[in-house]
């Protein structure tokens, strides 16, 4: 792969600072854990929560945004209310986790590429989401804040293949309040990572949170917030 890189120094690299660790998420039923490269979440990407958002849910092009891996907090996690909002939503959605990558992946071999799969929460300050949506600005804010990423452990497709059906759903202090199909993906994984690479090199460690259904909605200090997906688990985390 040829482009400009930083020269990294090999083994004998000192630093002014220590350097941040690689972030990972632990891996059903064996002790070595999945190293965090890039964090991508898909915009809009089921009909059902496009029209509650009042937007297109047509099969017009996938849109992405991203969260930093520093965002990942694991299961059981606490997750504190961030400031800066009094309107905190949460999203259930199927996370891929990739174990290679590349550019202009086609869908048809796009599959090869799943290490495994996880559980994810795209948290939401929607107050600041909505505003830049208004004014044309940058999401980051309303998306890409601290700890706003809890994360179950990645399940390998040597477990669960690749679910392409079954039930999505999120509890708060257990009441459903989101409920989906993963058969009801506008863009299904496939064409989902076909897009991407069709913007970014994806690379090993990449995770792609797919989207959420309806019906998403706020949570407030002291929820305890519940997800699922079918074959690949359950998620919790407290809001504190
Ligand atoms: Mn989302």
């Amino acid at each position: 792969m040829l482009r400009p890189r930083l020269d990294l120094g090999g083994g004998r690299m000192t630093y002014v600072f220590q350097p941040p660790q690689v972030i990972t998420l632990p891996v059903r039923g064996i002790k070595e854990r999945f190293p965090v490269h890039l964090v991508y979440c898909v915009g809009r990407n089921y009909a059902s929560h496009a029209l509650e958002m009042g937007d297109n849910p047509l099969r017009t092009p996938p849109f992405f945004f991203m969260k930093t891996p520093e965002s990942l907090i694991p299961d059981g996690s606490d997750f504190p209310y961030p400031g800066g909002s009094n309107d905190v939503h949460f999203e259930i959605e199927l996370v891929v986790g990739l174990k290679s990558g590349g550019r202009h992946i086609p869908a048809e071999s796009a599959l090869e590429h799943v290490y495994g799969y996880a559980v994810g929460l795209d948290m939401t300050r929607r107050d600041l989401q909505e505003q830049a949506k208004k004014m044309g600005r940058p999401w980051e804010a309303g998306k890409s804040f601290e700890l706003s990423a809890p994360c179950s452990e990645i399940v390998p497709i040597d477990e669960i293949g690749h679910p392409d059906r079954g039930a999505i759903w999120l509890e708060v202090n257990g009441q459903r309040r989101q409920q989906g199909d993963l058969r009801q993906l506008i863009w299904k994984v496939p064409e989902v990572i076909s897009y991407l690479s069709g913007l970014f090199r994806l690379a090993p460690g990449d995770l792609i949170f797919t989207g959420t259904p309806c019906c998403v909605g706020p949570t407030v200090r002291g929820d305890s917030l519940s997800g699922y997906v079918e074959k690949v688990g359950e998620l919790k985390i407290n809001v504190v």
